[in-house]
């Protein structure tokens, strides 16, 4: 099977995997496992941050960084297609007690004065607008990216009005290539930013919060309360240090890869329309013969993996367990449709 239902489906490379198991490891709850502090030490100083927290989860990274941004009652200011909204659960409600403030964006990248418009004023009848959360790419948004003026400009937004800024990073490596951003200029502009490792990066599992020293502290007490205190994981952060040392600089390819397959589908007489293709994700809007259902079933007999995101939209995402002999294949087949 060619799998591009997500970029979470990857498996570990020999050299991944080897460097893995030569880990030196400890108790990271006691604050001892040297693999997992080299893990948040490198990965803050990565993004110009003081410091770094390794959890199991994209989900968990956001969350503690929304529990530890907020009190509840306050609000969070977020795209109404951001994973924070969509993809964990209502955590945002359940863990931090926050009502969230949804904004329409373009392709999941909202501006500034759509944030300054959506903060509430002064008024016991509103929640507190307390944070605002943006997603960098956007996965809804078909992988788009922001451009860092407007980073600037919300973070003007974000100060003038005390509000915290937090990026859910889950793509922020595909957003750095592709623009040729520097991470430390992020460390300028957020509070906190949550970046995926098991994501593009091909780690099995894990992310990290960076942030300050003095909000990083408080998120490690809500790690433990939401059961995220591990052990001698430091065999998994080696793999998020080894993914940083050798993956990040071949997204590149994932990024034209997602260009040719574009290219292919839109000459195809059943795709309506595909969402511009800036990273590693092509959403494609499926009309005619085809629903993206019946399109994901008919890609599956062909050995292809794709995901139907909705009733119309089928969603491709490349990583680095695809090559090009697969995208080749893939070529081959689509044609044929
Ligand atoms: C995948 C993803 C996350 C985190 O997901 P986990 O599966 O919990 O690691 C967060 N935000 C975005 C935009 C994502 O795509």
């Amino acid at each position: 099977m060619i799998d591009y239902r997500s970029d979470t489906v990857t498996r570990p490379t020999p050299g991944m995997l080897a460097f893995m198991q030569s880990a030196p490891v400890g108790d990271d709850v006691f604050g001892e496992d040297p693999s997992i502090n080299s893990l948040e030490r490198i990965t803050a100083a990565k993004f110009g941050m003081e410091a770094g927290l390794f959890c199991p989860s994209g989900t968990m990274t956001n969350q503690l960084a929304i529990k530890t941004h907020t009190q509840a009652g306050d609000e969070v200011i977020c795209d109404e297609i951001s994973h924070i909204y969509q993809y964990e659960g209502g955590g945002i409600a359940f863990n931090a007690g926050c009502s969230v403030k949804l904004l329409h964006g373009d392709r999941g990248i909202l501006n500034a004065d759509q944030i300054l418009a959506g903060i509430n004023p002064e008024d016991v009848h509103k929640p507190i607008s307390r944070l605002i959360s943006l997603e960098n790419t956007s996965n809804r948004g078909g992988g788009a990216c922001y451009d860092f003026d407007a980073f600037k400009a919300i973070k003007k937004v974000a100060q003038d009005h005390q509000l915290s800024l937090h990026l859910d990073g889950a793509r922020i490596f595909n957003a750095i290539v592709q623009k040729k951003e520097a991470a430390t200029d992020y460390g300028n502009i957020f509070d906190s930013i949550s970046i995926c490792l098991s994501k593009g990066l091909g780690a099995p599992v894990g992310s990290v919060l960076v942030g300050s020293a003095a909000f990083i502290k408080k998120a490690r007490r809500w790690r433990k309360v939401f059961g995220g205190g591990m052990r001698q994981a430091g065999y998994l952060a080696a793999a998020g240090i080894y993914a940083m040392d050798h993956h990040i600089d071949r997204l590149a390819e994932d990024h034209k890869n997602a260009t040719l397959l574009r290219d292919v589908l839109e000459k195809k007489e059943f795709i309506k329309s595909i969402l511009p293709v800036e990273t590693n994700i092509v959403i494609a809007t499926i009309e005619g013969k085809y629903t993206a259902a019946s399109f994901t079933a008919a890609l599956k007999d062909k050995g292809i993996l794709a995901i139907a995101m909705t009733p119309t939209q089928v969603r491709f995402v490349f990583h680095l367990d695809i090559t090009e002999m697969d995208l080749a294949k893939t070529i081959d087949i689509i044609n044929a449709f």
